[in-house]
């Protein structure tokens, strides 16, 4: 391997490395690496693209995040970077890595189930399988909740309340 290859190798994974450091603007327990946004990074003559699919189409963090990448490379001396959009396959919860749906519950916010069912389970919450349709609460780890609004602080999340500890949480949808 050339030397150039392996100082290419070496901004790649420094890189990464910057990239499990950019929070998501809306839900800032958890990185945009840990939400599964960050797709590829690729070293070319020109710098680096930072490959990236955004969570829901049409969502206004996507600017945000995109400039917070951007900037982070900067301030690490790993630029010049782009970045660029990939929109198929289209994102879904089950690009949230374990590390993050860990994240998103100590947050308070109950991870989504996954969608394909056949994937194996990354978490275990208070010692059960999450649920897709009734949430475990993110405090007590009941199971008997009941929801009160389609949508919380943002349209990726569900407005829940717990009926055992009678707190209110959000739930992470599954898409
Ligand atoms: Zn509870």
């Amino acid at each position: 391997m050339h030397a150039a290859d392996l100082a290419q190798e070496a901004r790649v994974s420094a890189a990464w490395k910057v990239l499990h450091t950019v929070l998501d603007p809306e839900v800032p327990a958890v990185s945009v690496c840990d939400l599964g946004i960050v797709r590829d990074v690729v070293a070319g003559e020109a710098g680096l693209e930072i490959v990236l699919t955004p969570t829901y189409s049409g969502c206004p963090a996507t600017e945000v995040i995109e400039s917070d990448v951007l900037a982070a490379i900067d301030a690490a001396g790993l630029g010049p970077a782009r970045v660029s959009l990939r929109r198929a396959p289209a994102w879904t919860t089950d690009w949230i890595s374990a590390e993050g749906r860990r994240k998103l519950a100590q947050y308070g916010i109950a991870p989504p189930g996954m969608v394909d069912k056949d994937a194996a389970v990354p978490i275990r919450f208070f010692g059960r399988s999450m649920n897709i349709a009734t949430p475990a609460c993110p405090r007590c780890g009941s199971a008997q909740t009941e929801r009160l609004s389609a949508f919380g602080a943002t349209a990726c999340k569900a407005l829940y309340r717990c009926l055992a500890c009678r707190e209110p949480f959000e739930h992470f949808k599954p898409i």
